[in-house]
């Protein structure tokens, strides 16, 4: 029976982070955007907020990395603010495709007459086409207010990410102008994929990943100041998009043997949300949290390989899953 203190948690995080960090071998750093490439496979890196003002950090955590597909939650929940729930789920589905996160088979498929959901290419890039603002900077603003809101500071694109990923995105352009001639797209292909791409190379850490997973745990409130940043209705839309299609084609896998809300992107950063509960006298010091993961060495589906299991081990053992 120990007794469960900050110390404690502290030692046991480091402990596993030491464990999986071997674990990063098994897996390849993406290097279809070959910016990407150049970072270290060997990094694994953890911050846990808790409600309680604990934070836990482990590994390499001081290392700057691309949000890339976890901007997709971002931008749908500014488009879902801008243009309410309503327009925006018209528009894009909110079923899993079970499909690659850069899949186009879905909307050859015309099953549902619009792209699955907002968290593949597809449906992520027509949620960009929804923005609000003629140029991709304007659709982004607010994105970045929201973003320094949270975090206290505003966050910066990485330009070196943003054009290797603007010279190279072969299978992003087919996507959008398969878009185009569906007539998904709410505004101009180019513009619509430029934001796409900035987007993706926003700059952040784990600290950053794990600050705002702690707003989504806390339905849209940010608990320092009692200030409700996300409305409740979209953030938990937000939530049960994560668990369902957040980590791309292993969402089922990922919700089953993990058990919380989350959303991964091909640098190998992962947010998750786990949301306070009734029964967490085990964890009197989390009490809820935001976590944030960085592991650039990915799985064959795109998800940081080491970063998974250790959240996997971590959400098990301290009784983590919203089920
Ligand atoms: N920028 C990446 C892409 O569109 C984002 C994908 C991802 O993180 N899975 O290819």
């Amino acid at each position: 029976n120990t007794e469960i203190t900050q110390e404690w948690l502290q030692s046991y995080v480091d402990d596993w982070v030491k464990f999986y960090k071997k674990q990063t071998r098994d897996g390849e750093v993406a290097s279809y955007i070959p910016e990407l490439n150049k970072a270290n496979p060997n990094h694994l890196g953890i911050s846990i907020v808790g409600n309680n003002g604990v934070t836990i950090k482990s590994g390499d955590v001081d290392i700057p990395f691309t949000i890339q597909s976890i901007s997709k939650v971002f931008c749908f929940i500014i488009a879902c603010m801008e243009r309410g729930v309503s327009y925006v789920l018209d528009r894009v589905d909110v079923e899993p495709t079970g499909e690659a996160f850069n899949s186009i088979m879905h909307l050859e498929m015309r099953k549902l007459k619009k792209p699955f959901n907002p968290f593949v290419n597809a449906g992520a890039i027509t949620v960009s086409s929804m923005l609000n603002g003629k140029t991709s900077d304007e659709k982004l603003e607010p994105l970045f207010i929201l973003l320094e809101k949270m975090l206290g500071y505003r966050p910066a694109l990485n330009i070196n990410v943003y054009e290797s990923e603007r010279d190279t995105s072969i299978r992003n352009r087919a996507i959008g102008y398969y878009l185009l001639e569906l007539d998904y797209l709410e505004s101009d292909m180019n513009i619509t994929l430029e934001t796409y791409f900035k987007q993706c190379s926003i700059e952040i850490t784990v600290d950053d990943l794990a600050t705002i997973g702690r707003v989504f745990a806390n339905d849209g409130i940010d608990p320092n100041s009692g200030v409700e940043i996300i409305p409740r209705k979209i953030v938990r839309l937000a939530k049960a998009l994560m668990l369902t299609c957040g980590m791309y084609d292993a969402s089922g896998k990922f919700a089953a043997y993990v058990g919380i809300p989350a959303k991964s992107g091909v640098s190998g950063g992962i947010i998750a949300v786990a949301p306070p509960r009734v029964r967490d006298e085990e964890l009197p010091f989390i009490d809820g949290c935001g976590i944030g993961v960085y592991g650039p060495s990915l799985d064959d589906k795109g998800n940081s390989i080491a970063g998974i299991k250790l959240l996997r081990h971590i959400a098990t053992k301290w009784d983590l899953s919203v089920f």
